[in-house]
């Protein structure tokens, strides 16, 4: 037991410390956490002769000959036997002491698979020990690492032993609240899972749902828990202001709307208005369906600020769809008396100018892209930021926006539905509002799967659509590679049906076009002066034009579940029946079969999220958040979700009857990496 604490340097060389940093290993700790991948039995000694192809083994054999060969490639070919057999090595790449240790007369224990080669038995690339004569035999399973280029497994199998030894494996957990977990103890599970003992079965190791195993996995999500949660408890320790509406206007608002708010839209303002009047900044999601009404219920939070005497701002992650809400929310809030300011890099100097004086002065709402983030750009007096389609920006990104007030509110809205695991887990320092009921008088979305030889009759039905009055969206085939290529497709495209269909107005938006450009064709389309859009994926996001009631999506296969969804959700905005069509093209994968088989049977958002978390795992959504929350590595969100109920009760005990012990966990789990947290 050393006493320099949890987080104890680890003794090493330079060079080696270097290798250890560069997978995360920096102190004692994080070797003590660093679990093997899996185990190999070295334990017992097996003879050459009495192997069997493809089973891994051990074998001490006595070299006779080493050779390189170039052909058919350099390799280094090397005989040796034991008293049953030959065996015959091979190596594909080796360094020079290697060869040296390899040398005739030298006595070595290999291990690896056996597979029978041209001249008997063979292994490639076995792991290999030089070793005396009468060397006992490890009386421990060998655990294997995850590792590095030039980090050997025997290398960090020292040091982490070293830590085993000396290092500090006290208990984190009070015994009670251990007991009532039914977890075994730390030390113990890190010795068994470091040193499993000779007869330990190796299948429920690997599978990783032995005691041990829980308990690891268990601490790991505590960390994630602790941490977050007293991001949190830190956070309402700032000061906020008190927005606390002091006038009708947002009565008035809702009394010009043509529609009543929804129960969900009424209960997420009255959550979000509590938030707003209290003296610490809220910080929260408001998750809602393509299509819930998420931009109502930001308007209602700006005008309670608003009236409160201070501003809103609200970003938007596109060009069009900021442009959008601008057009919307002065439609609404500019009757009413609010001065709605609008800010975008496709400004012109002038223009820009004004805004900017606007927003250091009287504006009380600003809405814009990120460029109410850049330098220069000062607001009077931020009270909430509102960040739409907030996984499409960074972390950076909505902190700088928070950094142009003194503390100020933030609301998040975002239409990409978190799977509850998830959510319990990675954003678990949010609070989070879900609308989860759509606006009344929505026509579902029937969703049609064509294949692409059939591409034809979507022509046919497209014509058919508009000559009843309605319009439609055409999405280009996705083309990730390059966005020449794409760019190109959606040309290529937006000829081609014009060709096919030139009675009728077609219109091309996508990426490249200058901002007042893509203006142009949205207002166009908006107003009903083009009848069908061909388009990239622009307009993934928010746009909202509800005379559109059909969707073509090319080379459906080519998306993300989640965008597809999005795709889908810009249609079944109006009074009219709303169809979808995913023209795909064959063969089809067996992750693209069972996407488009989800989106097909499936409309609603979470469901889909869920269908889609456990096709691709994780990462992904995690991957949006572009955070500095600590990723698991050992725990699963869906096969140990029991464990993250359970680690956030405990943290929250934790928290407050043990905190010394939090601390010192997370100092365990987290390290210096805690810090990236605080930020
Ligand atoms: P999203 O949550 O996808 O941002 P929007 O805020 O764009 O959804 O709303 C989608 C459409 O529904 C808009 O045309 C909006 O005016 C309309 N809408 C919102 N709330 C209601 C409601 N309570 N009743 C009827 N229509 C509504
Ligand atoms: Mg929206």
């Amino acid at each position: 037991m050393t006493t320099s604490g949890a987080s104890a340097p680890i003794r090493a060389s330079d060079a080696l410390l270097k290798k250890l940093a560069k997978i995360g290993l920096h102190s004692e700790a994080d070797l003590l956490v660093h679990l093997p991948l899996r185990y190999e039995d070295e334990t017992q000694i097996t003879p050459v002769a009495r192997s069997f192809a493809g089973e891994p083994v051990q074998v001490e054999v006595v070299v006779h000959g080493n050779e390189i060969q170039f052909r058919p490639r350099r390799q280094m070919i090397v005989r040796a036997a034991d008293d049953s057999g030959e065996i015959t090595l091979r190596f594909f790449s080796f360094y020079p002491n290697q060869q040296a240790m390899l040398s005739e007369g030298s006595r070595i224990r290999a291990f690896g698979e056996v597979r029978g080669g041209f001249f008997g038995a063979e292994m490639v690339h076995p792991r290999f020990r030089k070793i005396g004569d009468d060397e006992p035999l490890p009386s421990e399973l060998t655990p294997v690492y995850p590792t590095t280029a030039g980090l050997a497994n025997s290398a960090l199998q020292k040091l982490i032993g070293k830590a085993l030894a000396a290092g500090d494996l006290s208990e984190t957990l009070p015994d009670d609240l251990r007991h009532r977990l039914k977890l075994p103890g730390l030390a113990r599970s890190l010795h068994f899972l470091h040193r499993p003992p000779p007869g330990t079965d190796l299948d429920t190791l690997h599978a990783r749902n032995h005691p041990a195993w829980r308990r690891v996995k268990f601490d790991e999500v505590l960390a994630q828990q602790l941490s977050l949660r007293r991001a949190y408890l830190a956070r309402r320790e700032q000061g906020a202001p008190v927005l606390r509406a002091r006038d009708d206007l947002g009565a008035r608002l809702l009394d010009s709307l043509p529609f009543g708010l929804t129960g969900a839209q009424a209960r997420a303002m009255a959550e979000i208005g509590a938030d707003l009047a209290q003296a610490y900044p809220m910080q929260r999601l408001l998750q809602g369906d393509v299509g819930a009404g998420k931009t109502i219920v930001a308007a209602l939070a700006a005008c309670q600020a608003i009236s409160a005497g201070w501003q809103a701002a609200f970003m938007a992650p596109t060009e069009i769809l900021a442009e959008q809400h601008y057009l919307k929310l002065k439609d609404w809030l500019e009757p009413l008396g609010v001065h709605v300011a609008w800010l975008s890099g496709s400004l012109k100097t002038k223009a820009k100018r004004e805004q900017l004086a606007a927003m250091a002065a009287e504006a009380q709402l600003v809405i814009g892209t990120h460029a109410l983030i850049q330098d220069g750009v000062d607001f009077a007096k931020l009270g909430l930021a509102i960040v739409d389609e907030q996984h499409r920006f960074g972390v950076a990104q909505r902190l700088a926006l928070r950094k142009k007030g003194s503390n100020p509110h933030q609301l998040m809205m975002s239409a990409t539905p978190i799977p509850r695991t998830l959510a319990m887990s990675y954003y678990a320092d949010l609070d989070v509002t879900v609308l989860d009921e759509l606006p009344p008088g929505r026509t579902p979305i029937k969703t049609r799967l064509v294949a692409d030889n059939r591409r034809e009759d979507v022509v046919g039905f497209v014509k058919k659509h508009v000559e009843e009055g309605r319009q439609a969206y055409w999405v280009c085939p996705l083309i990730e590679e390059s966005e020449a290529l794409q760019l190109q497709t959606a040309q290529d495209t937006y000829e081609q049906l014009s060709a096919d269909l030139p009675a009728l107005r077609i219109g091309l938006v996508h990426g490249r076009l200058k901002a007042d450009e893509k203006q142009a064709v949205m207002a166009a389309f908006a107003a009903g002066e083009i009848d069908v859009l061909v388009a990239t994926t622009v307009i993934e996001v928010g746009v909202d034009v509800p005379n559109a009631s059909l969707m073509v999506i090319e080379h459906a296969e080519r998306f993300g579940l989640s965008q597809l969804h999005q795709l889908r959700g810009r249609v079944g905005r109006g009074q009219y029946e709303s169809s979808c069509v995913l023209i795909y093209a064959g063969p089809l994968g067996e992750i693209a079969r069972q996407r488009l088989k989800i989106i097909f049977e499936n409309t609603d958002g979470f469901e889909i999220a869920r269908q889609d978390l456990q096709l691709r795992g994780p990462g992904e959504f995690v991957g949006a958040r572009q955070s500095g929350v600590p990723l698991l590595r050992y725990a699963d969100l869906e096969m140990d979700a029991d464990l993250i109920d359970m680690a956030r009760e405990v943290a929250e005990e934790m928290l407050t009857a043990h905190p010394d012990l939090a601390e010192k966990h997370l100092q365990r789990w987290l390290g210096s990496r805690e810090e990236l947290l605080k930020s």
